[in-house]
């Protein structure tokens, strides 16, 4: 259990690009990286897009006027003339932005925590894991979702044999935010969005179906998709030619089937994520609506609701459990979790400790490579005419 004693030997010194005062994300990261003020320090940023507002907005966070810069090359070259400058960065911004503010950054000698969808290609994300290699440098990616502790238990009871074999894996992330066309004239979040010069080749499914394809491999990380089609559609016809639909059915290696379900459409929805995993002797189902209970079913026995906290959990569960069972815990708690294990992760690389790098368990490049990667196997599938392709 964690009660914000240090886990490493000082807070990081860290800055923020993007993440501004209008910024969906930014506070996410923030709650998650200052939680325990024990792991990182808010020192620098380059908060928004807009240099006056980014200034101001830092300083009312509390980081010194000197330390608010206008752009992130700046941020990159000021800090690294101080003796006290930053160590890592969390970029936070639209997503055409990120390989060049990684790459800089990496290139700085800097540890980068970096949004997601993480690059609009593998190619520039293989690239990015060569660079982070070479400069000694973790790259981590901001699954936010990830730090639930009960997936914890979803992996090590599928791992365990606790469902049998695995033989469909269903997964939803659904909104209706995007039903009308009327956020896409009123929000600037929107407006990138489904703009594919600022969003990449994707809309809902990099934008939300990323999030639960990296909860899918961290719940059963021995599955491998071998091939998958996807359908998408644009049911606001001018948000084409991205999707804010999306269906996609995979087959994995071992004979598994799975469904995904993408959306922004989902008129009048208000939970928004699921992933349920049927095996051959039970099932495991898990919202993030409702993150402290584990609903399992087991064939030809009542079903069990397993509740966060409790000792019966598995210890790896367990390792993240902050408040104990009965008190709610939520969002931010599993945002801080990922934040710790970034933490953990680069005070590992900086030791040049490869076991304890290897053994966490943490959404890095890899996890970022994935999800890239997922994005463009649908795309191809989706723009073959929604034709099985192979996984690539
Ligand atoms: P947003 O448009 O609401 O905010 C972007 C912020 O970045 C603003 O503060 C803007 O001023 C700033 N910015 C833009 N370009 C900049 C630049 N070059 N330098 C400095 N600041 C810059 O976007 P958002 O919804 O917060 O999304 C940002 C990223 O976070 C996207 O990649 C998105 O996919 C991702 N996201 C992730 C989650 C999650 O749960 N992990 C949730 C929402 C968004």
């Amino acid at each position: 259990m964690l009660n914000g004693e240090r886990k490493t030997p000082r807070p990081l010194r860290w800055a923020m690009v993007g993440g501004g005062r209008l910024g969906q994300v930014g506070y996410k990261h923030r709650c998650g990286a200052l939680r325990d003020n024990t792991a990182f320090a808010l020192v620098a940023g380059a908060f928004d897009i807009v240099p006056e507002r980014g200034r101001e907005f830092g300083v009312n966070l509390g980081v010194d006027a000197d330390r608010c810069y206008d752009d992130y090359r700046t941020l990159f070259a000021q800090e690294a003339q101080r003796e006290d400058g930053i160590e890592v960065v969390s970029v936070a911004t639209p997503n055409g932005t990120h390989y060049q503010i990684t790459r800089a950054a990496l290139l700085a000698g800097l540890h980068v925590i970096c949004e997601k969808p993480l690059f609009f290609t593998s190619r520039e994300a293989y690239e990015i894991k060569a660079l982070a290699a070479e400069k000694n440098r973790i790259v981590g990616v901001t699954y936010g979702f990830s730090g639930h502790p009960l997936l914890l238990q979803m992996r090590a009871m599928i791992a365990n044999g606790q469902i049998g074999e695995v033989r469909m894996v269903d997964l939803q992330y659904t909104h209706g935010f995007n039903a009308t066309d009327e956020v896409d004239r009123l929000s600037d979040a929107q407006k990138w969005r489904i703009d594919p010069q600022i969003s990449g080749p994707s809309f809902v499914l990099g934008d939300i179906s990323t999030h639960t394809y990296y909860l899918s491999q961290l719940v059963m990380p021995q599955m491998q998709i071998s091939e998958l089609l996807c359908d998408r559609q644009s049911f606001i016809p001018s948000r084409a030619p991205l999707e804010d639909n999306a269906l996609v059915m995979m087959r994995y290696a071992n004979g598994a089937v799975g469904r995904m379900w993408a959306s922004s459409v989902n008129a009048g929805a208000m939970s928004s994520q699921r992933i349920h995993i049927v095996g051959s002797k039970a099932s495991l189902e898990w919202t993030d609506v409702n993150p402290s209970e584990l609903s399992y079913q087991v064939q030809g026995q009542p079903n069990q609701t397993l509740y966060r906290g409790m000792p019966y959990l598995d210890e790896t569960c367990n390792a993240w459990e902050r408040l104990g069972a009965l008190h709610t815990e939520g969002l931010t708690e599993s945002w801080a979790n990922i934040y710790l294990k970034f933490a953990l992760a680069i005070d590992a690389c900086n030791r040049g400790d490869r076991q304890a790098l290897d053994q966490l368990v943490y959404p890095d490049i890899d996890a970022g490579i994935d999800g890239v990667r997922w994005i463009e196997n649908c795309v191809r599938s989706a723009d073959q005419g929604a034709r099985w392709v192979a996984f690539e």
